[in-house]
């Protein structure tokens, strides 16, 4: 039988099956670096933090009203207590309350320790010393207990957390100066084909702008990557073979577009196959079937299509998850959801596709989805309107308007 991950073999490995080979095949990294918090947003902390204070720090007032013991409330008629003192925010009450006593309170002031209940000044009236609170009011209402929301010891953000705006909001209110992260990795990227051409440069006949490195810069923009643009190299077995070495020697991932597939002028397998070693090469995903993922030393390697659109998917699909799990931070699967297809889908069996589509919801709720277009993986406009891919399973013949697909939102922010 031919293995599907050899060169010589023309069966495709599912996209399924290529996640998993990824995933026994990537050894996260360990290292890890002290970061202060203000830099510390989308890195992945390498311990838990748990906080030394409670949050929050004490009793507080959640309204602008009068703070009192709830042993002073008259349940069936109105009462007054007479006020003897204010407890501002940052500012406490200093006295003691004997009982018939209030307070004057603001949000987040600290509860004098006699009182209990907060009343919204609303529901009072004030005649100089004299506060009268209405009759039914609640005990124990509009406070804000210690440790509420996080209890001293307890842990604030687990392990191998990518850390989001709220976590590093979350950390700040424990007073967290600085935390462990994981290291950064060292990615490089290139392109490769004679066709390509810099943004600069006059256009000619022949050739067409690298845009894959602009894009793939895009796409790796994490606080966890350190990327390293190598620029353009041509389609010359050797140049890309020093490329590829001098590069594996200083960095965790190598990322290249173009020259991976079966032309006369693709060398990217066999530098790899001869190199170091292939896990495998042709996916059956559309676009981006031809993908090489292998390693150099302890270097791995992603070897994208050429065309456009098909490293925009094959990125998304494949080498974003692998860096993630190479970054340490915990594996999530993308959100996923049915639409109603309003355009009818061409496809033919064989491979899972992931044709772009608009997503649009209506005011009930309802998911809708309507085809870009044309779907060519060098259509490139068909990404960048949309902001969905339609997957279609391998066997699917194709879709009718109205039927259900499967949906992945992204830049649904945008
Ligand atoms: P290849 O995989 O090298 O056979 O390239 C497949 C297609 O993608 C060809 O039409 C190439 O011209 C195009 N292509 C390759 N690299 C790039 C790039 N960096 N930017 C835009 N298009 C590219
Ligand atoms: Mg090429």
């Amino acid at each position: 039988m031919i293995d599907p991950c050899s060169l010589e073999s023309t069966s495709l490995l599912s996209l399924d099956d290529a996640l998993e080979r990824i995933k026994i095949a990537i050894q996260p990294v360990m290292a890890s670096e002290r970061v202060a918090l203000k830099n510390a947003l989308g890195r992945v902390l390498s311990e838990g933090v748990v906080s030394p204070i409670n949050i929050p720090f004490g009793r507080n007032s959640s309204m602008d009203g009068y703070a009192l013991s709830s042993k002073d409330i008259n349940a069936n008629q109105p009462f007054t207590l007479s006020l003897t003192g204010v407890s501002w925010a940052g500012k406490p009450f200093q006295g003691s309350l004997q009982a018939g006593q209030c307070v004057r309170i603001f949000t987040g002031a600290l509860l004098p320790d006699e009182t209990d209940s907060v009343v919204i000044q609303e529901q009072v009236s004030a005649d100089g010393e004299n506060i009268v609170f209405p009759a039914n009011i609640a005990a124990y209402q509009n406070i804000r207990e210690a440790g509420e929301d996080i209890k001293q010891g307890s842990l604030v953000c687990p392990r191998l957390k990518k850390l989001t705006a709220a976590d590093i909001g979350l950390l700040a209110s424990a007073g967290i100066y600085d935390l462990p992260v994981r290291r950064k990795l060292n990615i490089a990227f290139f392109s490769t084909g004679d066709e390509l051409m810099g943004i600069g440069q006059q256009p000619e006949l022949g050739k067409i702008y690298d845009s894959n490195r602009y894009a793939l810069a895009g796409l790796l923009a994490d606080p966890c990557y350190s990327v390293v643009d190598m620029g353009v190299i041509p389609d010359d077995r050797q140049l890309l073979e020093d490329g590829i070495k001098q590069a594996a020697e200083c960095n965790d991932v190598i990322i290249t577009t173009g020259g991976a597939s079966v032309g006369d002028a693709d060398y990217i397998n066999d530098i790899l196959a001869s190199c170091g070693v292939v896990n495998f090469w042709k996916i059956a995903i559309k676009p981006g079937k031809p993908l090489a993922f292998g390693k150099i030393g302890p270097c791995y390697f992603f070897g994208l299509p050429g065309n456009p659109v098909s490293v925009i998917v094959t990125f998304q699909q494949i080498v974003a998850p692998a860096l993630k799990q190479l970054s340490g931070a915990a594996a999530n699967k993308p959100l996923r959801l049915l639409a109603t297809c309003i355009t009818a889908l061409k496809k033919a069996p064989g491979r899972q596709e992931f044709q772009r589509g608009i997503l649009t919801q209506d005011t009930d709720g309802n998911f809708f989805v309507a085809s870009t277009g044309q779907q060519g993986s060098h259509i490139l406009s068909s990404m960048s309107q949309s902001n969905c891919y339609i997957i279609l399973s391998a066997d699917s013949k194709g879709v009718s308007s109205g039927e259900k697909v499967l949906v992945e939102p992204f830049n649904v922010f945008f």
